[in-house]
């Protein structure tokens, strides 16, 4: 099952990550796409916890790289949200075939704060990916999880939920979007948030880092 899409990620050197912060609309990460890892360090291995905690903390129930930030083909999932239950599951380089049937259900998204609305999706999706041990995945997913990792496998290609909703949804949540584009702004003006350029050029030097042979 190994592509050029779905590379098996090779142990590598240790290498630190740095703290991870929840990135919101419209940081540029989030519509980047990622690009898949060659290497498994030990800045992965963190980024996988701190992806965890972080999910865990906002109260989410998916985390994909792009949302904090780094350009990677991953992300985390607990259906329940509770770092106390359910089950953790890493997806590195994942792959989606067989898409059947089709749900509507409610979204909403870390990086999208006050945002929710109903899209529709596959009902079921096999995904194939890697496990941060190096193992293989490959699970026929079914219903909320089915639905988790779709939501989180477009992050990885850039594209939000609110990509997928018909015209009329998509004009109600546009307001929504340009407020969060004035929040964003205002943080930059203020310093509070980098400048575009100093934030591409960071996604362009992790990349280089882990995704290049
Ligand atoms: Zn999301």
């Amino acid at each position: 099952m190994s592509s050029s899409q779905n590379p098996e990620p090779q142990p590598s050197a240790e290498s630190s990550i740095g703290k991870l912060c929840l990135v919101e609309y419209p940081h540029p990460a989030l519509f980047r796409k990622s690009k898949p890892l060659l290497r498994i360090d030990g800045g992965v291995r963190d980024a996988v916890e701190q992806m965890f905690d972080i999910m865990y903390e906002s109260h989410g129930v998916g985390l994909a790289a792009n949302q904090v930030a780094l350009p990677y083909r991953m992300f985390v999932v607990n259906v329940t949200g509770d770092p106390d239950s359910g089950e953790e599951l890493a997806f590195l380089n994942p792959i989606l075939t067989r898409p059947r049937g089709t749900a509507i259900q409610e979204e909403g998204c870390l990086s999208l704060p006050g945002l929710r609305a109903d899209v529709r999706r596959p009902q079921r999706v096999v995904v194939e990916a890697w496990s941060v041990d190096g193992q293989p995945i490959r699970i026929d997913l079914d219903g909320f999880l089915a639905r988790v990792v779709q939501h989180e496998f477009d992050h990885l290609d850039g594209r939000l939920f609110t990509d997928r909703l018909p015209d009329a949804a998509g004009l109600e949540v546009k307001r929504d979007l340009e407020l969060l584009e004035d929040i964003y702004h205002g943080k930059q003006s203020r310093g509070e948030l980098p400048p575009e350029d100093i934030i591409m050029a960071e996604l362009d030097r992790l990349e280089d880092q882990r995704c290049k042979s």
